[in-house]
């Protein structure tokens, strides 16, 4: 079967046979990864291992803190605005749909938040030029989200930090297109993600610091939000998710085998090239409401010209082993996720299946 859900998300079937096979006993140790102290020798090369990996793959400055947390990109949410904005301050939102709202919504229980920019005149289906961006002059951050997981709609650019002669940090949530292709990391000031898209299992959340924005948390921050005291504790302040490091750890290793994130990325742009392609062709008997440049390479949401068709559809993709296509609650219609670790090979039985599904039904 193909499994096209939005997150948690299909993982590569090698890292799983390698779990499978690790799981009761890792590497002679007579101990499941699970049973393990995290401050046991065992571990702390698993975690070791897995940023030494991650920084290769992504090649992050030494200046960088990676941090592995918990709580998810929901977490993010509160802890941006506590430990990068004094009370008071301005942060510049850019707002290109539902997770960016979702942002946006904490951020104003702690700052003032200015819209730099919104998508909703375009109900959300591009992004808005950046050079009609109305930036704060002061603002302690920009926040953006590269991938919108919902809405379909990915940055094709990293906005400038640099903004009326300051250095603004750059704020990014990543978390349904990191690893997807190369990124410069040296242009942001802090990146986050979720785990269970493109990285590993859910419960696990990853945070990519420059050091210099450590240590700025407000006084009233819970310790367990203060980025400062993961930093410190090389993320093991408390007990760190494990069993998900460890995964996420197969994974990077996984990304490393494939020739790095230049080679994903590549099989990355033809596999959403050839989904949006049976869409394009099919005489609109499917639709993708993002404007062309703005379309995402790892979620695709498409509609089938007549609604009443959704359960034939996905009722027969089920049937054909393509599963949890079906679009988000608040759009409607199929969304095909394409992760890293959907094989190219999904994405044509899929094309394949939906050109005999409108040949069928059209
Ligand atoms: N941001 C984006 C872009 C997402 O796709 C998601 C979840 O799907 C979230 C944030 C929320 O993540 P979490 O459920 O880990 O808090």
């Amino acid at each position: 079967v193909f499994n096209f859900s939005a997150g948690p998300a299909v993982l590569p079937r090698d890292v799983l046979l390698t779990v499978q096979e690790e799981l009761v006993d890792w590497h002679g140790s007579g101990m499941c990864v699970m049973e393990m102290s995290h401050r046991g020798r065992e571990f702390t090369q698993i975690i070791h291992e897995a940023e030494a990996d991650l920084r290769k793959l992504l090649n992050i400055p030494s200046n960088y803190r990676v941090l592995f947390m918990q709580g998810g990109a929901h977490f993010q949410f509160s802890m941006l605005p506590l430990n990068l904005s004094r009370e008071g301050d301005t942060v510049d939102y850019v707002n290109t749909g539902h997770w960016s709202k979702i942002a946006i919504k904490e951020a104003r229980r702690f700052a003032n938040v200015h819209i730099a920019a919104s998508g909703e005149d375009s109900h959300f289906s591009s992004i808005p030029a950046e050079a009609g961006w109305q930036r704060s002059a002061n603002a302690a951050y920009l926040h953006y989200c590269s991938n919108e997981t919902i809405g379909g709609v990915e940055f094709p650019f990293i906005p400038q930090s640099a903004f009326g002669g300051n250095e603004v940090p750059l704020i990014c949530d990543m978390s349904s297109n990191i690893l997807s292709r190369p990124v410069d990391v040296s242009k942001f000031g802090l990146i986050y993600a979720g785990a269970q898209k493109n990285i590993g299992p859910s419960g696990l959340t990853l945070v990519i610091v420059r050091e210099d924005l450590l240590g700025h948390a407000r006084p009233s921050t819970p310790t367990m939000l203060d980025y400062s005291v993961h930093a410190d504790a090389e993320s093991l302040y408390n007990t760190p998710p494990t069993f998900g490091i460890y995964v996420a750890g197969l994974v990077f290793k996984w990304l490393l085998e494939q020739g790095g994130l230049a080679a994903v990325e590549q099989i990355n742009i033809e596999k959403a090239a050839l989904l949006y392609e049976a869409i394009d062709a099919s005489n609109g008997f499917y639709t993708c409401p993002v404007e062309k440049p703005f379309r995402s390479r790892m979620n695709v949401p498409f509609m089938l010209h007549d609604d009443a068709l959704d359960d034939a559809f996905l009722g027969d993709a089920k049937a054909a082993g393509l599963l949890q296509l079906k679009g988000h609650r608040s759009v409607g219609g199929m969304r095909a996720s394409i992760y890293n670790a959907m094989p190219l090979e999904g994405v044509q039985v899929l094309t394949s299946f939906m050109r005999e599904f409108a040949r069928t039904h059209g």
